[in-house]
């Protein structure tokens, strides 16, 4: 019979238990060791079955309760885990110790449309929201205070099975909130505290606020499912990623507007400080910024701002995190689409619908008039922009070079973050309980804790063991993986409809003693989750090979519109269904984070081989690497940055622009196998001594020591701190009301003005031919100002080597010195010495920038003057 409604009895603990319920509510628990222990003492079967502590105390039987309250020892360990909670809540950390030096945020509010904390709050779908998981929880380590904001999606992303001949299945459980480790936002009379939103035809968009509390960090996710709502607008929170545009352009406003009003909601009510920097985690959450903006202009009383100087404020705490160069990933929407949502009819009635179009508009080459530009207006409404690792830094400036006209694409002002990820959570627990062998120098872990702020769990301990210790830890973590897969294997087939007598095969399915190699990640094509399929009959021999096999676990999940990246997995599937190579290649269906902790440590290769640069980071290949996983893969994203021979391998690239993506394909792969078959199994398996593989080992050691501090979270969140955060409050410090007029007024005047900027004349001292290193000229030019002065701008002399086209690469900048003017035309001189610092062909130019003491960059107005084609030709500006 079916219930006709459905609620959740909450479990009554006996008294002594009761710290088990805060336990079980701080999401802390999914990266602490000891305290997962502790849950599952409570009930290790139930454990297994649910690894969530707040489903697991609903489901012990009274019974066992009453057991547990009466069991000294287990009350004993239950005080030490609640102390520990407490402290660990409690106290100052890097970021307190670290803000007596400078003037930190009071808080920081973080956006994401999707979050990965733990499998047991499923609403991720892929490296976007681990990461985001990762940046809370480093965060919470680091003592930063951050308040995350999001969606609560009632289905989260989809599960993944496979049908009999491969094809992926989607299945999308219900999620009740009331069962997963949430606790509702009430107002101080116990109503649920609400946001609303407005929407044209008079309706109206409410949502709840459920709080996840991340360590010391809460998490706010915001949930439309609320019987107040028409059912349409009840299933606007129903899916991450799903559904068509405008339910897009729904989600987005809830999460940016709502989010902000959410925030709101909470620090009124818990008296936490009002943020002041605002970070939106990719350009979903960017309507938050307009939010922001019509809070400025509330009122039009005396602190009333208009637009243009309400965006100032904005602009200057806001931080704009771009995570992808692939233009799939770039929500687009309808110019009126976007239009119909706003105005006086809909959601923010204050603000101009024609000024929000302009701040989403493509206005460079190719952009497309009819599109609002998700991405394009978060660097507009963030003064601070970043891509999250060196390349994609560089990948990003190009790309968004437009938005900057006349500037070279290093001065786009986008910088980068590189991403890393939580050790804790990350590193396999066999791993980090080494330490409890190394707890005699306890003082040398409380100043890593200090340092690091990853807590007292260092992570590296493995690098300290002697060879045949590392190499058998190595080994017990690739049986573990080998069980585990086994489990899952059986467990996906008989869900594809096998008999379990037809099963016999999978209890020899993979060898704990053979080389193992990991690919898991979601299916769009450019990662190229079949590029080792390319040659199969050498991927066969490798397979096969009767010394030196190898096996390969592969996961991913295709986006549920994405007919091509389901095509690939049946590709795969069926390669790995063949009875030949069955036991050494599987394919593990419904990849997430639970699966991921277990594969990463048991794998001794990562392989990561998408088509260079459109990988941004990539952060797989850094969880691997902190378990003593070597990586192999194409030299993009992090690996770019930090690939060293020790760390692993870097497949070649044929990125060359002239060749087809199919041939490039056929040269990579080759280039795969060759590495395979020349490079890595030779290297694993050879024996040294003491029968151990000592190089490979030696590259697993350094792999630990040297590579794993690059790339832990508290590394990235500490330089988002210090590099943005920091920077951006002190920003949004200066530009109080009358700053932020002030501002907003002179960008008017300045746009006004530069019509009539112009540099009208340059000459050098000496006789340009044969000019020698290390002499200096002096320089001295005429330029035109037009309507402004000389402390509105800067005029700088650029030189440097130049190129065969005259461009001048890694250019140095020295501004020059007003000395006169204006003369009776209105120009004003400027001088400064020119230093020949380098050899070879060498050029400069001057320019004319915006300056003011407000602006973050000089680029960041998009104007600049730069002498005219004549004065070039003429004066010969450029010398070789
Ligand atoms: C880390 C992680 C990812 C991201 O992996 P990439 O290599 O960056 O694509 C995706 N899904 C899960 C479950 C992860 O843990």
């Amino acid at each position: 019979m079916k219930a006709i409604r459905r609620f959740t009895v909450r479990p009554v603990l006996p008294e002594p238990l009761h710290p088990l319920s805060d336990l079980a509510r701080n999401l802390r628990w999914s990266w602490h060791a000891e305290t997962r222990d502790l849950f599952q003492a409570v009930d290790p079967a139930c454990w297994a079955a649910c690894g969530d502590p707040v489903r697991l105390l609903g489901d012990v039987p009274a019974g066992r309760l009453a057991e547990l309250a009466g069991d000294d020892r287990f009350l004993r360990r239950l005080t030490a885990a609640a102390d520990d909670l407490r402290d660990y809540l409690s106290g100052d950390r890097w970021y307190q110790r670290r803000s007596r030096q400078d003037a930190l945020p009071a808080a920081v509010a973080y956006f994401s449309p999707e979050f990965g904390i733990t499998a047991a709050l499923p609403q991720y779908s892929g490296g976007l929201g681990i990461l985001a998981g990762d940046h809370l929880k480093a965060a919470s380590d680091l003592g930063v205070p951050l308040i995350g904001v999001g969606l609560l999606y009632r289905h989260g992303y989809f599960r993944q099975s496979l049908s009999r001949d491969g094809w992926q299945q989607e299945h999308y459980p219900v999620l009740d909130p009331h069962e997963l480790p949430l606790v509702r936002i009430e107002e101080p009379d116990g109503t649920p505290a609400q946001v609303m939103l407005a929407l044209p035809g008079a309706r109206f968009l409410r949502a709840r606020i459920w709080l996840a509390q991340v360590g010391r960090v809460p998490l706010l996710l915001l949930d439309s499912d609320v019987e107040e709502n028409d059912l349409s607008e009840r299933g606007v929170t129903d899916r991450l990623y799903g559904g068509g545009s405008e339910h897009r352009l729904l989600q987005e406003m809830l999460l940016g507007i709502g989010g902000v009003r959410a925030v709101r909601t909470y620090c009124r009510l818990t008296g936490h400080p009002e943020p002041e920097v605002f970070h939106t985690n990719e350009g979903h959450a960017g309507f938050l910024g307009l939010e922001r903006i019509n809070e400025l202009s509330a009122g039009g009383g005396p602190s009333g701002l208009d637009f243009d100087a309400a965006l100032e404020a904005v602009r200057a705490g806001t931080v704009f995190t771009t995570h992808t160069p692939v233009p799939a990933g770039i929500d687009r929407f309808d110019r009126d689409l976007v239009a119909r949502h706003f105005g006086p009819a809909a959601e923010l009635p204050r603000i101009d619908v024609g000024r929000i179009l302009r701040l989403g508009r493509e206005t460079y080459p190719g952009g497309e008039a009819h599109l609002f530009n998700m991405a394009v207006m978060g660097l507009r409404l963030a003064q601070r922009a970043n891509g999250v690792s060196l390349l994609h830094g560089e990948v990003s400036r190009e790309m968004f070079a437009g938005l900057w006209p006349g500037f070279d694409a290093e001065e786009v002002p986008i910088t980068s973050v590189t991403n890393g990820v939580h050790a804790p959570t990350w590193v396999a627990p066999e791993v980090l309980r080494l330490e409890a062998g190394r707890q005699a120098d306890a003082a040398d872990a409380a100043d890593a804790a200090d340092d690091t702020g990853e807590g007292a769990e260092r992570w590296d301990a493995a690098a300290g063991l002697a060879d045949p210790d590392l190499w058998q830890l190595r080994r017990t973590l690739r049986e573990r993986l080998v069980s585990e897969v086994r489990e899952r294997l059986r467990a996906s087939w008989r869900q594809r409809g096998a008999d379990t007598a037809e099963l016999g095969w999978i209890d020899s399915v993979l060898d704990p003693d053979v080389l193992t190699i990991g690919f898991a990640r979601r299916v769009p094509s450019y990662k190229r989750l079949t590029l080792m399929l390319r040659d199969r009959e050498r991927l066969t021999e490798l397979l096969l090979h009767p010394e030196r096999p190898v096996q390969i676990v592969v996961a991913g999940k295709a986006h549920p519109a994405d007919d091509s990246g389901k095509r690939l997995i049946q590709e795969l599937v069926r390669f790995a269904d063949d009875p030949r190579v069955r036991h050494r290649i599987v394919f593990l269906p419904d990849y997430g984070m639970a699966m991921a902790q277990k594969l990463y440590p048991g794998c001794d290769i990562w392989l990561n081989n998408p088509l260079r640069p459109l990988e941004a980071c990539g952060t797989s290949g850094m969880k691997a690497a902190l378990n003593g996983c070597l990586n192999l893969s194409v030299l993009d994203g992090w690996w770019d940055e930090w690939f060293e021979p020790d760390f692993g391998w870097a497949i070649p690239t044929a990125d060359a622009a002239a060749l087809d993506v199919d041939r490039r394909d056929d040269i990579e792969a080759a280039a795969l196998y060759d590495l395979l078959e020349q490079r890595v199994t030779p290297r694993f398996y050879e024996r040294g001594q003491q029968g151990l593989p000592d190089r490979w080992i030696e590259m697993v050691r350094r792999t630990l020591t040297r590579l794993g501090p690059k790339v832990l979270a508290g590394r990235m969140v500490r330089e988002y701190v210090e590099r943005l955060y920091a920077p951006a409050a002190g920003a949004h410090r200066a530009l109080d009301p009358d700053a932020a007029r002030e501002l907003a007024a002179w960008k008017a005047r300045l746009h006004r003005a530069w019509p009539g900027v112009s540099v009208d004349h340059v000459e050098t001292s000496a006789a340009l031919p044969g000019a020698e290193l290390g002499t200096a000229l002096a320089l001295r030019v005429r330029v035109g100002l037009g309507d402004l002065g000389p402390d509105d701008v800067v005029v700088q002399a650029v030189s440097g080597r130049v190129d065969s086209e005259d461009r001048i690469t890694g250019a140095s900048v020295v501004p020059l010195k007003p000395v006169a003017g204006p003369d009776t035309e209105g120009r004003w001189s400027y001088e400064g010495p020119l230093a020949l610092d380098r050899t070879g062909p060498f050029g400069y130019t001057v320019r004319v920038l915006p300056a003011h003491r407000l602006l973050a960059s000089p680029a960041e107005p998009g104007l600049v003057a730069v002498p005219s084609e004549e004065l070039v030709e003429g004066a010969g500006v450029l010398m070789r």
